[in-house]
């Protein structure tokens, strides 16, 4: 709702400028159009872009191709990252650096944000510098980024190991039997906690094949359900009688946790299951265009609610893990999914295990918090941080 809210916005200060849009539906319009013509309220393509990313609050790294040659322009707070990779005769940009190693490529440059580059026939040229301000998106390491890829120098992978041995940490007195992890996101964290707790993983939940999809991509909840029940199959011999930590990126809505990962666990005789997500309860939809979910289906506000007796706006005690509030609504929602524990990551320790400092990171998803920086924070009445 708050991104097609801001997209209005944009387009009604450029329709009042005497602009118009090809392509309009649904009440909206089409935003590489937006974007293209915030670019061409510029002097020339740089000012277009830096003009563009003024106007944004969120994620909008992009590329551009010009006459000149391509354009790559970070967001000004680099919610996304753009990497330049080079060999000897090549040079390319991605989001994800997985990209280059089969293609011969190497690391050359993370882009800073708002840092603008052009890649022209004679090399690279720096258009604008990039600032110091930075709210890299702390999901990209914990569940969106592909494991082979590196951001700000830190590959995904390892943080999701490291984000495993913390969550170990924290559970020295458990006594279970096998460490398992959610496919595809949750194996790393629960390689992670098994190598720091001594505890043999292994795979009670295989994926039907490596490429089965992500199953809340899918438009209808039918169709989600669907791949959700389809992609993992259960392994009865190594369930049976056990005790099992699984560990999980994040906890969503809880549904599918619920209906079919819990479900297959406990028909294939799980004596004990404990869940173990790799970030803290997720509190707040994303604002930055980086994913879809809304607040009231959340697993923790739903939990909240159910305590509460109704929604409310403020949430800092169920943000704080030390609080009796919090420790509520972590019991519940393991009632909910029918779990013997749950146990969050903290926020200080998903920071750690990433290895970047905290104010570099986003991490409005569970705090509700804005940049702090003056100038930064976007001061809107739809953020919590606002308030
Ligand atoms: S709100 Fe969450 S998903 Fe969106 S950019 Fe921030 S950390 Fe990433």
């Amino acid at each position: 709702m708050a991104l097609l809210i801001m997209l209005l916005f944009l387009a009604k200060g450029l329709l009042d400028k005497g602009c118009s849009f090809t392509e309009v539906s649904k009440d909206t319009v089409n935003t590489t159009e937006l974007i293209a013509k915030l670019i061409t309220q510029g002097n020339d393509i740089v000012d277009g872009i830096e003009k563009m990313f003024a106007a944004i609050d969120g994620s909008c790294s992009l590329l551009l191709l010009h006459k000149d040659g391509l354009y790559a322009a970070r967001d000004r707070l680099g919610y996304t990252t753009l990497t330049i990779g080079k060999n000897e005769n090549s040079i390319a940009v991605t989001s994800e650096t997985c990209a280059f190693v089969n293609n011969d490529l190497k690391i050359d440059k993370y882009l800073q944000p708002g840092e603008i580059v052009l890649i022209a026939e004679d090399g690279l040229q720096q258009k604008r510098a990039g600032g110091k301000e930075s709210q890299v998106c702390a999901f990209l390491w914990i569940y969106t980024g592909f494991p082979a890829s590196n951001y700000e120098g830190i590959n995904t992978e390892v943080v999701r190991e490291r984000c495993g041995r913390f969550l170990a940490r924290r559970d020295k007195d458990l006594d279970v039997d096998i460490v398992s992890g959610v496919p595809d996101s949750g194996i790393a964290h629960a390689i992670g906690y098994a190598m720091e707790s001594g505890k043999p993983y292994r795979r009670p939940l295989v994926k039907y094949t490596p490429g089965y999809g992500r199953s809340y991509t899918p438009p209808t909840q039918e169709t989600r359900d669907l791949v959700a029940k389809m992609k993992l199959i259960s392994i009865e011999e190594i369930i049976n009688g056990q005790k099992i930590i699984v560990c999980e990126d994040s906890i969503v809505r809880g549904t599918q946790l619920k209906n079919f990962t819990v479900k297959k666990l406990l028909d294939s005789g799980a004596k004990e299951i404990h869940v173990r997500p790799a970030c803290p309860p997720l509190m707040f939809p994303c604002k930055y265009n980086l994913s879809t979910r809304s607040i009231n289906e959340l697993s923790a506000r739903k939990a909240i609610k159910s305590i509460e007796g109704s929604d409310i706006e403020d949430v800092s005690e169920y943000t704080d893990h030390t609080s009796e509030k919090y420790k509520k609504m972590v019991d519940w929602i393991a009632k909910d999914i029918e779990v013997n524990s749950v146990k969050y990551q903290t926020v200080d320790d998903m920071v750690s295990a990433i290895g970047l400092e905290k104010e570099k990171l986003c991490l409005y998803c569970w705090t509700g918090k804005c940049p702090t920086s003056e100038g930064a924070c976007c001061k809107k009445s739809s953020c919590a941080a606002s308030k």
